[in-house]
C-alpha cells in the first residue's frame, strides 16, 4: 500500500531572531515563485485558508483579513470625511484597494506595487479583491517602487495608506525618513498617512523609529491597534500621522454620521465604536509611542 505523502509545514521566520517561529501546515501549495523582488508563496491551509508568505513572512490569510484591510482603509477615511484623492503603497493583493472603493466619495485611488507578480497571482487567486477592483473606473495600478513614486510624482493625496511587507527586502525602504518625508510631501493640507507598523509585542522598534520620524515631520503622531489572529503576538500597530490634530480625536457620533452618509456598507471587523477605541493604545504601546513623542 502507497506510503501516505508526508505533509509539508511552511515555517513564518520573521521571528528567527527571537528564537521562535509559527509554522503552517500545508494542504496545498498553490504558487510558488522567487520573483525580481522576493520569494512569494501561496498555500491553502486547513484553518486559515488561503495564506501569502513574502520572504518567510506571512502577509495574508483569507480567514482574518477582514480585520487588517478593513482598519488600514476605514480609519483614516472616515477620520479624513472627504477623502477624494486616495493612494496605496504595496497592497498588491489588492484586499485594501477593495475597501477603498467602498467609498464612494472616493474620486480616485491609486496603487504603488513594486512587484508584478504579487498582482498577476492575486488576479488569478484572490479574484474576490482584484475583480471589483480591477473594474472601477476609479482604480489605477501602477508597478514602481514606492519610494521612488512619492519622490518624484506631482499628484497630491488625501490619504496615503502603506500596505507594506516588514523593513527587510525591498520593503525596508518604505520604513525610511525619506520616504515619509516623500509621503508628507504628496499629502494635501490635512492629509492623513497610516503605516503597517508590525506587531510591538516582538517588532517594538519598528514601532518606535516610525514615530519618531512621524513627529519630525506631523504635528499628530500616534499609532491605533487591532488583533489580527495570523500576525502572531497581539496588537498590531497602524502608524497615524497628520498636521490635522482634531481628526484622530473626533466622537463615535460624528464617525457614524460619516458612515451612514458612505451607506453603511458591510463590515466584519470595524465599526464607528471600534475606531474610536481603536486609538485607545495598551500602556505597553502607549510608552513605546510617548517615548517617541514626549507631551505633543
Ligand atoms: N498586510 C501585509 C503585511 O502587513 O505584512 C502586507 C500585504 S501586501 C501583499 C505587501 C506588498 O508590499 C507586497 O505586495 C510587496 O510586493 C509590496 N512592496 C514591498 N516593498 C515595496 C516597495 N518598495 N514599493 C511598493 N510596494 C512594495
Amino acid at each position: 500500500m502507497a506510503e501516505k505523502a508526508e505533509k509539508r509545514w511552511i515555517a513564518e521566520t520573521l521571528f528567527d531572531d527571537l528564537g521562535f517561529r509559527m509554522t503552517f501546515e500545508v494542504d496545498e501549495v498553490l504558487y510558488e515563485l522567487q520573483t525580481e523582488h522576493q520569494h512569494l508563496v501561496l498555500f491553502e491551509q486547513p484553518f486559515f485558508g488561503k495564506m501569502l508568505m513574502l520572504d518567510g513572512a506571512t502577509q495574508i490569510s483569507k480567514r482574518d483579513e477582514f480585520i487588517y484591510q478593513e482598519m488600514m482603509s476605514h480609519v483614516p477615511l472616515f477620520a479624513h470625511g472627504n477623502a477624494r484623492e486616495v493612494l496605496i503603497i504595496g497592497g498588491g493583493d489588492c484586499g485594501i484597494a477593495e475597501e477603498v472603493l467602498k467609498h464612494k466619495t472616493v474620486a480616485h485611488l491609486t496603487q504603488v506595487e513594486i512587484d508584478a507578480k504579487v498582482i498577476e497571482f492575486a488576479k488569478e487567486h484572490f479574484p474576490e479583491f482584484t475583480g471589483p477592483v480591477f473594474a472601477d473606473k476609479r482604480f489605477e495600478s501602477v508597478i514602481d517602487d514606492g519610494a521612488k513614486y512619492v519622490a518624484k510624482t506631482d499628484r497630491r493625496f488625501d490619504v496615503i495608506i502603506v500596505d507594506s511587507t516588514d523593513p527587510q527586502g525591498p520593503g525596508k525602504i518604505l520604513f525610511g525618513e525619506k520616504f515619509y518625508s516623500g509621503c508628507k510631501r504628496c499629502l494635501n493640507k490635512g492629509g492623513v498617512l497610516v503605516t503597517q507598523n508590525g506587531v510591538p509585542f516582538f517588532q517594538k522598534n519598528e514601532l518606535t523609529s516610525t514615530m519618531l520620524k512621524f513627529r519630525r515631520l506631523f504635528a499628530d503622531a500616534t499609532c491605533y491597534v487591532a488583533a489580527i489572529p495570523v500576525y502572531v503576538g497581539g496588537h498590531m500597530a497602524m502608524g497615524f500621522a497628520t498636521d490635522n490634530k482634531r481628526l484622530r480625536r473626533q466622537p463615535v457620533k460624528a464617525i457614524a454620521q460619516r458612515y451612514r452618509k458612505a451607506g453603511s456598507f458591510a463590515t466584519k471587523y470595524w465599526t464607528p465604536e471600534l475606531h474610536v477605541a481603536a486609538f485607545a493604545q495598551p500602556r505597553f504601546i502607549a510608552e513605546l509611542v510617548a517615548k517617541a513623542n514626549p507631551g505633543r
